[in-house]
């Protein structure tokens, strides 16, 4: 049981004052939860400030230095609206100090909105980042508007926290510091010797501190409160991994003995032979579900790497041996492709695999929950209702888990708090540094694919600016008469899917202008049924052109489209590109990848594209993808923690994950039932960054 000391933060956020059904669903969104209920108040806690805005010193329009974010206090010149029917143009204005001028540049920005935020001839304060480029300095929807004239204030120091569209940095202020006042005193779970050594403060204080940001150095990652917080996280993170890893540990093992009858009538149909690699990783899993402890593997493959066939081999393995294999997917649309594929690797075995997700539904989903209990179904693959409460398997010997980096830890503490702990084998297209691994998976084997599939041609990527968009639609209407297929991905809007959603359904109403009905239209807000229907249509010819926004990002195959649009290439991390550009050059056909750009490129926004064009390697990507914009990005994940974690990043805290792992191990060597004081105390800090999960194995067997 949770202790009771922290009923406070866990208190729904909605206690708060002010959050109502609407501002609810914002924080909902904000925190990543799937409705306000979700939203406990130590989840806003956690919800860090990334920067800050610093108004003491203003240095004037032209001493502001590239990439910083700066307030300037000046006069509105003009007014700059796009050329009409340019709407893709930005809207530009223009304000001028005594050192000189800046333009302020909106896209899809409402004139008069404009006009009245920015009056020619007022005296405004605006704060946002400065871009230089040839001289002139600009800034990109500045963060902060304030007339002077009309009394309004900017706070001197104030944070700057993510936000998510319709929720104002002023409301959400004003909700965190009533949930500061929530915070009670806690028990110290430390080492008194580590905390000085560390210098750290108390858990409770940097909870409140570092919401109230001093300067820049209390932003900086290295920040006494940020470490606290850090350490406290990776601590939570490495007890639960330990505890979870000595129960696995524990639990006997079922060697697995597989027949070899089944995958070797899949081997011999399938229309290419396997990469050496592929066979190697093979032959790992074998041997680790062959042996008495349970496998706990981690296969790590570039996009396009082969990763399902290594996933499907192991899973008739399990078959032959007379037991049932899953298959978890991140996503829906991603669960309904594998069940299509496996289906058809697998179609002279006569297996029975079913598919299962949230839209598995009334009697269709209670057929199939029996045949799973039964033993009948003896491949599964889904979504994470794969492990819900009601799924009961008969002898569930193996559990394969796609594209890793999108779940926590803890769906598998959940399946592992099940009673059942199968064979477990991870699947990662993100190279992921060992560091990474280590942090969000505990010590884990590790197979990598390292060779790409025979007969792949590279693909060509080209750099262009967005002002030939005309040229490239010519081209693409070209390349479809010759029976190609194209993904046209449409700009990544930052923190707002109402845009988003705008642009993408914008740039196919233009494109459909070219296309007609050969241009199909996917993208998040669709119904999963809607979705698998656009899916279908492209994949089978009927529709030639695939407006999308990154829903297909990961794993879509669909080997017969060869080229790939990314527009506004320059707001997308490294990561995230070769992610996308990895659904094209998957068949023997030559393919291309088209980044186009808006606007002028930054220095290192430049660097970044022609990685992209020189390379194809995920791990020389992901390294510099790393060097240039730091590991939240490596993931594709937009907040500053290490995915999984909240405050703790590995990049500037790598030094206490050590620490916190041999700390782990120490406190669960001496007292592994965390029965004293210390190890109390280390249940409320396991509560508190959501691992108690893990507590549940102190006491089942
Ligand atoms: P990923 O690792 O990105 O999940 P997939 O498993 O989807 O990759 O495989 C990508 C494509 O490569 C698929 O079309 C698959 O059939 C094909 N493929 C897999 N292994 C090989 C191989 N050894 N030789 C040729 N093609 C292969
Ligand atoms: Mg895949």
């Amino acid at each position: 049981m949770r202790p009771s000391i922290l009923d406070p933060l866990f208190a729904p956020l909605a206690s708060l004052p002010g959050i109502g059904a609407k501002t609810g669903e914002l924080y909902a969104r904000l925190l990543g939860r799937e409705s306000l209920e979700d939203c406990r108040i130590i989840d806003l806690l956690f919800h860090v400030p990334h920067s800050l805005i610093d108004r003491r010193k203003q240095p004037g329009i032209a001493l502001a230095p590239q990439g910083a974010i700066v307030t300037v206090t000046a006069r509105v010149d003009r007014h700059q609206p796009p050329p009409k029917g340019q709407s893709n143009q930005p809207y530009r204005v223009f304000l001028q100090d005594d050192t000189g001028e800046l333009a302020l540049v909106f896209f899809r920005a409402k004139g008069n909105w404009l006009e009245k935020s920015l009056p020619i001839d007022e005296t405004v304060m605006v704060s946002g980042k400065v871009d230089w480029f040839n001289g002139r300095p600009s800034m990109v929807h500045p963060d902060h508007m304030a007339r002077l004239s009309e009394g309004e204030k900017l706070p001197l120091v104030e944070p700057v926290y993510g936000l998510t569209a319709g929720l104002s940095p002023k409301v959400l202020r004003k909700t965190i510091e009533a949930a500061i006042s929530r915070v009670p005193t806690l028990p110290e779970w430390l080492d008194e010797s580590l905390i000085q050594k560390q210098g750290f403060l108390q858990t409770a204080d940097a909870l409140r501190l570092i919401h109230h940001p001093r300067d820049e150095h209390d932003i900086d990652p290295q920040a006494p409160v940020r470490r606290r917080l850090a350490y406290d996280e990776f601590l939570a993170g490495q007890v639960s991994l330990a505890l979870v890893r000595s129960k696995l540990r524990k639990a006997p093992g079922v060697p697995v003995k597989p027949t070899g009858l089944l995958s070797a009538q899949v081997l011999k149909a399938l229309p290419f032979s396997l990469t050496g690699s592929q066979t190697a990783a093979i032959a790992d899993v074998l041997r680790d579900m062959a042996g008495e402890d349970r496998m706990l593997r981690l296969l790590q493959g570039d996009v396009g790497s082969g990763k399902t066939v290594v996933a499907l081999m192991s899973m008739l393995a399990a078959v032959e041996a007379g037991g049932q294999a899953v298959l978890m997917a991140p996503t829906e649309i991603l669960a309904r492709q594998h069940h299509a594929t496996i289906s058809q690797m697998a179609r002279m075995t006569g297996l029975t695999i079913e598919i299962l997700t949230g839209r598995t539904k009334g009697r269709e989903r209670e057929e199939i929950l029996a045949r799973i209990a039964s033993g009948e179904a003896q491949i599964v693959i889904g979504t994470h209702a794969l492990f819900q409460d009601t799924v009961n398997y008969a002898n569930l010997l193996l559990a394969v888990v796609d594209e890793q980096h999108r779940f926590g830890v803890h769906q598998r503490l959940r399946l592992t708090a099940k009673g059942v702990s199968p064979h477990m084998l991870v699947m990662t297209a993100t190279p992921i540094p060992r560091t990474l691994v280590l942090a969000a998976f505990g010590d884990m084997d590790v197979s990598k694919l390292t060779d790409k599939p025979a007969g792949r041609k590279p693909i060509q990527t080209v750099i262009v600016p967005g002002e030939r968009i005309g040229d490239i639609i010519a081209r693409m209407r070209a390349a479809v008469a010759e029976g190609k297929k194209i993904y046209w991905i449409c700009p990544l809007v930052e923190e707002d899917e109402e845009s988003e959603l705008m642009s993408v359904e914008e740039r196919h109403a233009v494109l459909a202008k070219s296309f007609g009905a050969q241009a199909a239209l996917i993208h998040g807000r669709m119904s999963g049924p809607e979705k698998d229907a656009v899916m279908m249509g492209f994949k089978n010819g009927e529709t030639r052109l695939l407006v999308a926004t990154t829903v297909i990002e990961v794993g879509v195959d669909v080997p017969d489209a060869t080229i790939m649009v990314i527009e506004h290439a320059e707001r997308f991390g490294l990561a995230q590109l070769h992610q996308l550009r990895g659904r094209v050059g998957r068949g023997s056909e030559a393919s291309s990848c088209i980044l186009v750009y808006k606007g002028k490129l930054s220095q290192n926004g430049e660097a970044r594209l022609k990685i992209m064009r020189e390379t194809e390697d995920g791990f020389i990507i992901a390294e510099e993808d790393l060097r240039l914009r730091g590991e939240g990005e490596l993931l594709g994940t937009r907040q500053s923690g290490t995915p999984g974690f909240a405050i703790a990043s590995l990049e500037a805290h790598g030094d206490l994950l050590e620490i916190a792992r041999k700390d782990a191990h120490y406190l669960l060597d001496r007292d592994p039932e965390l029965s004293s004081p210390r190890g109390e105390a280390i249940r409320t800090l396991l509560y508190l960054f959501r691992r108690d999960e893990a507590i549940r194995f102190l006491h089942a067997g």
